[in-house]
């Protein structure tokens, strides 16, 4: 899938929409998201114009991947959830009921969660 550089994700990204940041570097940026579904709900995304995991994983460089991996663990420890454990989940393309066709990660956490039902 193109990339769609109007997409709401893209729009934070350059600063055109306001966002609750709670982690930036060269790579990525992770903010809260706007209709939290637990008490800790938080989006990470790589800065480049990815829509996909495989995507990411087929284009992206090294460097971008590791800040990636590494913001989403800073973010879980930074926001207190890493004792008591959370949830990584990507939401990608139609099956995967992916809305923001830019490649984001969700943490969520703050509250024992439901269990995980494909
Ligand atoms: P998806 O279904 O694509 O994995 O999830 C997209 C997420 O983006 C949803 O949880 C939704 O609440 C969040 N979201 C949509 N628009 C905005 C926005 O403008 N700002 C923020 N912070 N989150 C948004």
């Amino acid at each position: 899938m193109a990339y769609d550089t109007d997409n709401i994700f893209a729009k934070i990204l350059r600063g055109e929409i306001p966002s609750k940041k709670v982690h930036e570097d060269e790579h990525t940026l992770a903010f809260h998201d706007i209709n939290p579904l637990s008490p800790t709900h938080i989006l990470v995304i790589p800065k480049g114009p990815y829509v996909s995991f495989d995507d990411f994983s087929e284009k992206a460089s090294d460097a971008e991947i590791a800040a990636f991996i590494r913001a989403v663990g800073k973010v879980a420890r930074d926001a207190g959830v890493a004792t008591d454990g959370y949830r990584i989940l990507a939401n990608i393309g139609e099956n995967g009921h992916q809305e923001v066709p830019h490649l984001h990660v969700h943490i969520f956490g703050g509250r024992k969660l439901g269990r995980m039902l494909a």
